[in-house]
């Protein structure tokens, strides 16, 4: 049953949106001293303060100013859902305007990974894909995007500290190796990154500042399905983020059908790019790869892609095969754990790197291509 939001916009500024030069602005603007505004962007991006309450060595006066008129962030938590005992955690936010979005914390043996969104919905139309049936909604802000990261580090911190996990799970987590930190953030969960270019790249710049959030570039990888323009920028911006590039097919024809954007970006003109992209940067770029059954997952597939991965004698790639999650109404289905097994070991033996991705959150509808908000989506386009 889809439940109805009714979220009336609010048109106060998202503290998380301002750059520390506009927090100082608003600030002076109140008549308060500069260094207030230090100490606000401590509390975001230090302290992870997600409420005004927090803030205690601020001024009574200030802190009500700041619950009236302005906001932490954009969106507004709904809802954490719990999967695989404990170790995987996926928050729904509402936008102000109550479209939906979603986040995934997944705990590992010493590190912890968030997937984040970047749009509400998505305008790439990949078949197999959940969210892909709302249509596009919106872009997310800078704030919007790094408000996930602030939320899954102090989930992370709150789940170690009350031991709110399964510590006999499969997954191999206990205390002597609950991670300290968040590790990694992809950039892998609604929406394409690059087709919300300014905005994304506004959350990274937030999320490496050393004055405030810290996190390494290197710990940043962001997935496109291959708009190259996109590719091309984050080339030039000397900025060490990983790139992960979903190929999913192996000729034209097969991944036009799959991926409406290889019309414009065929494999060639993609694959031209990533190359150009691992000279400049020296960066191992990885390949995502959904197998689903009968589709693209036979061993002539797996030998076609690789000798087109190896045929590029510039590219320092990995294959990481994503085994397909239900997604309704698309009339796929998942390859076999044979026909998953066959391909990696196609790829392995012709020298081309594969994992298996680990399955993670497929109880609580987390896992890779399953996002698509578990509450009303008002603006959604119907699946065509
Ligand atoms: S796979 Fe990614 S780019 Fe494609 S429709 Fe889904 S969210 Fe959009």
């Amino acid at each position: 049953m889809v439940q109805k939001i009714d979220t009336p916009a609010d048109p106060r500024p998202a503290l998380l949106d301002l750059s520390p030069d506009e927090l100082k602005a608003l600030l002076t603007s109140w008549g308060q001293p500069a260094f207030r505004a230090g100490q606000i962007y401590q509390h975001l991006w230090v302290r992870l303060a997600d409420s005004v309450d927090a803030m205690t060595d601020l001024p009574a006066a200030l802190r009500e100013q700041l619950a009236r008129e302005t906001r932490i962030g954009g969106l507004t938590l709904k809802v954490v859902k719990s999967g695989d005992d404990g170790l995987t955690r996926k928050a729904v936010w509402t936008l102000r305007g109550g479209e939906t979005i979603e986040s995934v914390l997944m705990i590992y043996p010493d590190r912890a990974t968030v997937c984040v969104s970047s749009q509400a919905g998505c305008p790439m139309g990949c078949v197999f894909c959940a969210t892909a049936k709302l249509g596009f909604l919106k872009d997310l802000t800078g704030g919007e995007i790094a408000q996930q990261v602030l939320w899954a580090a102090r989930e992370l911190k709150r789940i170690g500290a009350a031991n709110d996990y399964d510590p006999r799970s499969r997954h191999k987590v206990d205390a002597s190796n609950f991670p300290k930190h968040l590790s990694n953030v992809v950039f892998m969960g609604m929406g394409e990154p690059f087709n919300n270019y300014d905005n994304w790249w506004n959350s990274i710049e937030k999320l490496h500042d050393p004055k405030g959030f810290n996190m390494g570039a290197r710990s940043f990888t962001v997935s496109t399905v291959g708009l190259i323009p996109g590719i091309q920028r984050l080339m030039q911006s000397g900025m060490q983020v990983n790139l992960a590039i979903s190929l999913h097919a192996v000729d034209d024809e097969a991944r036009v059908a799959m991926m409406p954007v290889n019309k414009r970006y065929p494999i060639g003109d993609l694959l031209d790019a990533v190359e150009e992209f691992t000279r400049v940067t020296g960066r191992r770029v990885s390949f995502e790869y959904v197998l689903l059954d009968h589709q693209n997952d036979s061993p002539a597939e797996a030998e076609k892609l690789a000798g087109l991965l190896r045929s590029r004698k510039g590219l320092v790639s990995h294959v990481n095969l994503i085994p397909w999650n239900p997604v309704r109404d698309t009339g796929l289905s998942r390859s076999t754990r044979d026909r998953i097994n066959q391909f990696r070991d196609i790829l392995e033996n012709r020298g081309v790197p594969a994992t298996i991705r680990i399955q993670r959150g497929v109880d609580i509808d987390a896992a890779c291509g399953q996002l698509a908000g578990d509450l009303a989506q008002p603006h959604a386009a119907p699946p065509a």
